[in-house]
């Protein structure tokens, strides 16, 4: 697009040009055929339309201007799974563009569809509703392809790495795999990465191609390599949502990972509708660079916060997602997540829609005037529902996510009592740096798909690059079960990589976005060999649902956590006021013991039981005490006490 004039941007241009109206896009129904998109700079629109994905031109025509922008087209017809794109003309020069409002596309993306979305519906899907909310939300982070992609999923060939594996019920396998599994585990929300139309596979190409996806080319589109016909425009959309129809059946919720922050090139389809306005530059015209990718976009522009926001609503509608976690959130405005939330709420109740994103950016980034970046210290400005991942809780618990070797509070580390106790209430009682609202905003975590796994993570930093990392050692077992106790028992949401409760490796792959699917797939028969590893997983996420004192999201559930005590290198302790709705127990009292020698502690008065330890999680043992009411703590481990 060198040869386009681009325009600079400035507020007025938003002033006369703004519309919010909610019918950009194609439309089509028995009455006829809508075409209308907003190119507030062109001169000229031609609308060329396709028998299919692949061949020559059947017909164009020209749209009319309709003010404020926008152009339209009306035809008698119903083009109903006819394909289309515009050509554009600036001046001399003329450009082809798919539609940035698009809902469906040709395989690749580079071609729109008209399409009746009703008849994508899978049978039920309008009766299709999210289970009831749970007392925690525990999330899931899973990759499309990396759920079933490994033979011993026992998801039939054609369907593996595909949408359709999560329609199926039985895996041939010996053990539960894949969905039964996951309804087993007791997480309340799968994520996923993702799932919009993205740029860097051939959709046409063999299924060893391997990518996480953050390299968005139709934002309300799924991507066509997750379908079982990427050539169809219907059928992805279609597995779309029998995929979370399929996830509704099974009590869980879905979480949809977006990618609102760049473009997959600088030259998209946005803006070519409107060069010079949708991409993010320093006033010398140089595009700005937060993402990492070359490519932001302007997020604080009127349009540009309109086509998010609506494309949000879009999903949330149309496909019936449950949450979104936003991929460097840093990049867009508070104001920006603000609308969203809200939005959300007055369509679809208060909170029911789950909100939390990365609040940093790769690079700084120049914003829109008048507008805040939802970075971390700005936490204080998002909507309380708005959440975003600690990475103080992960690196406190684990080590630094950069620096390989370095140990955090289970591995070795040291001096870090006070900040464990801390991630303990939220950092609800931090007087500066990361300071919440509630920890509603907080999002808990020691792994996701960036960085090291977490076993990878404690084999380098207990075994040091030497380590081997299939082997399954026992102190890394047990760090990894004190990490686990330790994340589950802080305020928040919580949030797991898929595979963490299985001991899941990428051989010491601290990216693997285009690695090999082998690399990154979910070894199914680990679930088998680390069996107790996941059991103690099970029983925590059990036990939590059953934990008020923990669950607890309102502003003064950080008071609730009280007694902390450093108990000695690498041991504390604090007790949680736990009284609540049927709560079994009034109080708990918690012990993170991650030295190498067992600690014996007091216990406060009253009779306890032992609701997890070293070995189980969910349990209900009398708790043996010595004569000094003392308690044995063993080394690298945790335990959850409870009095009635
Ligand atoms: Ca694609």
């Amino acid at each position: 697009m060198k040869d386009i004039k681009r325009m600079i941007y400035t507020k007025e241009l938003d002033d006369k040009f703004r519309y919010d109206g909610k019918d950009l896009g194609a439309r089509c129904s028995e009455k006829g055929s809508i075409f209308k998109v907003w190119s507030p700079f062109a001169d000229r629109i031609e609308l060329r339309l396709y028998r299919d994905g692949e061949t020559d031109i059947y017909r164009s025509q020209e749209l009319v201007p309709g003010g404020q922008g926008t152009w339209k087209l009306e035809l008698s017809e119903n083009l109903h799974g006819m394909y289309y794109d515009y050509r554009i003309t600036y001046g001399s020069e003329t450009v082809q563009t798919a539609d940035p409002y698009a809902v469906a596309c040709n395989c690749n993306g580079s071609r729109s569809m008209v399409l009746d979305l009703r008849q994508t519906d899978p049978e039920g899907f309008l009766q299709d509703k999210a289970p009831a909310p749970c007392p925690e939300n525990i999330i899931y982070e899973l990759h499309v392809k990396d759920f079933s992609y490994d033979k011993d999923s026992g998801i039939p060939d054609k369907y593996r790495g595909k949408f359709k594996a999560f329609t199926v019920e039985n895996t041939e396998t010996s053990y539960p795999a894949c969905m039964k599994y996951l309804k087993e585990l007791g997480i309340t929300h799968v994520h996923l990465l993702p799932i919009f139309d993205f740029g860097e596979l051939d959709e046409a190409g063999a299924d060893t191609q391997y990518n996480w996806g953050y390299d968005p080319l139709n934002y309300n589109i799924p991507e066509g390599s997750y379908s079982t016909d990427p050539f169809d425009g219907a059928v992805r959309i279609r597995e779309c949502k029998e995929m979370v129809q399929a996830f509704h059946a099974k009590g869980l919720r879905v979480v949809m990972d977006v990618v609102y922050n760049h473009t997959c090139h600088a030259d998209s389809w946005l803006e070519r509708m409107a060069p010079g306005y949708y991409n993010r530059r320093y006033e010398d015209g140089s595009l700005s660079n937060g993402s990492g990718c070359g490519s932001d976009i302007a997020a604080g522009r009127a349009m540009v916060d309109n086509y998010i926001a609506d494309s949000v609503m879009y999903w949330a509608r149309e496909y019936h997602i449950d949450g979104f976690r936003f991929d460097l959130m840093g990049l867009l405005t508070v104001e920006l997540m603000n609308r969203i939330q809200e939005e959300l709420d007055r369509e679809f109740g208060k909170g029911e829609k789950l909100i939390y994103g990365e609040p940093w950016r790769a690079q700084e980034s120049p914003m829109e005037e008048g507008t805040r970046a939802p970075l971390k210290h700005n936490v204080r400005y998002l909507n309380e529902k708005i959440a975003v991942f600690s990475d103080d809780t992960r690196d406190v618990i684990k080590g630094h996510v950069f620096y390989e070797e370095i140990p955090g509070f289970v591995n070795g580390g040291s001096g870090l009592e006070e900040s464990v106790l801390r991630a303990v209430s939220g950092w609800r009682k931090n007087q500066k740096g990361f300071t919440p609202k509630s920890c509603s905003q907080v999002v808990n975590y020691v792994s996701a798909h960036d960085n090291l796994t977490l076993w990878d993570k404690l084999v380098i930093s207990m075994h040091g690059a030497d380590g081997i990392f299939t082997r399954k050692y026992e102190d890394v077992l047990r760090a990894n079960k004190l990490a686990a106790l330790i994340y589950f028992t802080c305020q928040g949401n919580l949030f797991m990589q898929a595979g963490e409760e299985f001991g899941r490796t990428k051989l010491g792959d601290h990216n693997s976005y285009r690695s090999a699917p082998e690399v990154n797939m979910l070894r199914w028969n680990q679930t088998n060999e680390y069996r107790d590893l996941v059991e103690y997983y099970k029983g925590l996420i059990r036990l939590r649902k059953c934990l008020p004192g923990l669950c607890d999201k309102s502003p003064n559930a950080a008071s609730r956590i009280f007694d902390e005590k450093v108990l000695g290198r690498s041991k504390v302790s604090f007790r949680v006021d736990n009284q609540g709705n049927e709560s079994e127990w009034e109080q708990l009292f918690i012990i993170y013991n991650a030295d190498d020698q067992d600690v014996y502690t007091e216990v406060p008065d009253g009779e306890w039981f032992v609701l997890a330890d070293e070995n189980e999680t969910d349990c209900r043992k009398e708790a043996f005490l010595t004569e000094k009411r003392l308690i044995c703590v063993k080394k690298g481990s945790g335990m959850i006490l409870g009095r009635k």
